[in-house]
């Protein structure tokens, strides 16, 4: 049986003699409405992508585009010498069933014999690429070939995720936070969490379809098709099962996916000093690819927690210690609590210089975080100092301070008053 010649100009909705600006644009219109991507699950729109994709394939092609205009169709395998003979052999008028929608000649000439016999010529790989899995799961693999046409105009306007084009594809990278708490990031420590990857799938070996499967309707088994153009005869490999005769089926397992999703616990080490926000990259840790292709990445983002005493400023430790005023006011040598240990003995003494005023900062050198990026070294501990005003009761305390004010007759706000 014949296939049916199909009229890629009326499925791009351009004229015959349009430009390769028209089609491309055309094309480009059609692929944004109708593509899987923005059409999940729905066939319809899955089919009329690659009709569009299939017709765009060869009309966006010069040399496929004239071969399409001259024989009515397009395979690889045609020898533009063969198609141009076609051409001007005199079959303009009589193409078969009148289907013949892309005939390049219309002057009525027709009926001659051709004189030589494609019959036994190997048209294999009609339109680009092999039909695949049709009509197996839900997602069946797109016959039309349109892999390499579609990226080339589009770039990256797509992400994957659609079963676009046939050939090993490699899987998605991953993103996961990850929590962490305020020790382990200082010192390093181990972190658990579940993912929720796609995996091979066990049945089809990431394959998307099973082997064997049923006649195929369109060759009925044979595996061939004969193609008329104009009044020649093309034996051309079945578009539809790609030649093999038998009708794919897609992977019950995986629904034609290749990929499963599996959750899978995961166990990583955090290096002493970890930060909040940094990335840990695991290199194959990401989504299956299939058939054949590469495994994605893992990233996981680290949200490190916080302490109730410290607050971690990249590799610096800040803490607010109260001071008396006395202290503040004679200088003394006070405790501050370190990360040294986190069991109650982590402190180190600190020297605060006589006038030390609130909110001065002091800083302790080395005692902060080590580095994760900078072997061996460490941030600093920053003490801000925070003076405690002694709610005093007795009148003996309050003589003491008035007799103190009148020693030192200072006005604080003298020179903030002055600026006003
Ligand atoms: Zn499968
Ligand atoms: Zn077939």
């Amino acid at each position: 049986m014949a296939t049916q010649t199909k009229d890629y100009y009326s499925t791009l909705g351009v004229k015959r003699g349009a430009t390769a600006e028209d089609i491309r644009k055309a094309f480009r219109k059609l692929a944004r409405r109708y593509h899987p991507d923005v059409n999940p699950n729905d066939k319809r729109a899955e089919e009329k992508f690659k009709e569009i994709s299939q017709a765009n394939d060869v009309l966006s092609d010069a040399k496929k585009r004239k071969i399409y205009d001259q024989v009515g169709f397009y395979s690889d395998n045609i020898d533009p010498a063969a198609a141009e003979a076609a051409a001007h052999g005199g079959y303009g008028g009589g193409f078969a069933g009148g289907g013949f929608p892309g005939g390049a000649r219309a002057d009525g000439r027709g009926g001659q014999e051709v004189p030589f016999d494609f019959g036994g010529f190997d048209f294999s790989d009609f339109q680009g690429s092999g039909g695949h899995a049709r009509g197996g799961g839900a997602q069946e693999q797109a016959g039309g070939g349109f892999g390499g046409s579609f990226k080339d105009i589009f770039g990256g306007m797509f992400s994957g995720g659609h079963k676009a084009a046939r050939g090993p594809r490699p899987g998605t990278d991953l993103e996961y936070q990850v929590s962490v708490d305020f020790w382990s990031a200082v010192r390093g420590g181990v972190a658990r969490l579940e993912i929720q990857r796609q995996e091979m799938c066990p049945a089809c070996k990431g394959k998307s379809a099973t082997g064997g499967g049923s006649e195929c309707a369109e060759c009925h088994g044979t595996g061939q098709v004969t193609q008329m153009g104009g009044r020649m005869k093309f034996n051309i490999q079945c578009p539809r099962c790609g030649g093999t005769g038998k009708q794919q089926s897609g992977c019950p397992t995986c629904n034609g996916e290749g990929v499963v999703v599996r959750s899978e616990p995961l166990e990583f080490r955090i290096k002493a000093g970890t930060r909040d926000g940094q990335r840990i990259r695991l290199a194959g840790k990401g989504n299956a690819g299939t058939d054949g292709g590469a495994a994605g990445d893992l990233y996981l983002i680290v949200k490190v927690g916080t302490h109730p005493v410290f607050t971690r400023v990249a590799d610096d430790i800040h803490v607010t210690v109260p001071v008396t005023m006395t202290e503040a006011a004679l200088g003394a040598k006070i405790d501050v609590p370190t990360i040294d240990t986190h069991d109650g003995g982590g402190r180190t003494q600190l020297k605060i210089p006589p006038g030390t005023q609130t909110g001065q900062k002091l800083r302790l050198r080395e005692k902060g975080v080590p580095s994760a990026s900078r072997e061996g070294m460490r941030g600093d501990e920053i003490v801000e100092v925070k003076i405690v005003v002694p709610h005093v009761q007795d009148e003996r305390s309050k003589e003491i301070l008035r007799e103190l004010a009148k020693l030192n007759p200072q006005d604080p706000r003298a020179e903030l008053l002055g600026e006003v």
